[in-house]
């Protein structure tokens, strides 16, 4: 099974939002140990031949004595899939259509979902994740605590801003505000679009 979906740019694209030593790291080393992990959890159990997707969705289904390291590396791919897949350099905008309804409907506006998914990102208590999530029928903003993914909870995750400071601390130290001002810079919102309409 290939875990790590490739990236559609270089390293150093994304600067200087994230810089190319963040994102080589990032991708080559914390995903790389993620996905390596998770094939150790799952090794002895019947788990091999199921989507990470679905074993999330039914976490509660996985033996305990390897459910928390299921959580953390099925989250961690998973998470960090999305991640890397939302990003291209300069950013895309929305296109008018049923997303953009929905965001202007349930925040007013695109601005205004940012704002949110900055302050959830901003208070989020050590690593975690803010996100933006569908439950088919509404839109929510949302934070989850380490690798932990909305899968688990039956949400949809449709963008994913990771504030593990492993994700911004070399260009930012600890101004995770600063990284989240940038980070919506780069966002392809086709991308989340696709998400949304899968
Ligand atoms: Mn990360």
């Amino acid at each position: 099974m290939k875990l790590i979906k490739e990236l559609k740019y270089e390293f150093n694209q994304l600067e200087p939002v994230i810089d190319a030593a963040t994102m080589e790291i990032h991708y080559t080393k914390h995903l790389a140990a993620y996905a390596t992990n998770f094939q150790a959890a799952i090794e002895k159990t019947d788990l091999a031949n199921e989507s990470i997707e679905a074993i999330l969705k039914n976490i509660d289904s996985v033996p305990a004595e390897v459910k928390q390291a299921v959580i953390n590396n099925a989250g961690g791919v998973h998470n960090h899939n999305l991640y890397f897949e939302q990003f291209t350099p300069g950013g895309k905008a929305l296109a008018d259509g049923k997303l953009l309804s929905l965001i202007n409907a349930t925040f007013g506006s695109i601005d205004e979902l940012i704002e949110q998914l900055k302050k959830a990102g901003a208070t989020r208590f050590g690593s975690g994740w803010s996100w933006l999530v569908y439950d088919g029928e509404n839109l929510k903003v949302m934070s989850t605590a380490n690798q932990d993914s909305p899968l688990m909870e039956n949400l949809v995750p449709l963008l994913g801003i990771d504030v593990w400071e492993h994700a911004y601390y070399l260009n930012y130290q600890n101004r995770r505000p600063d990284y989240l001002a940038a980070i919506f810079s780069i966002i392809d919102w086709s991308v989340v679009e696709a998400r949304f309409n899968n």
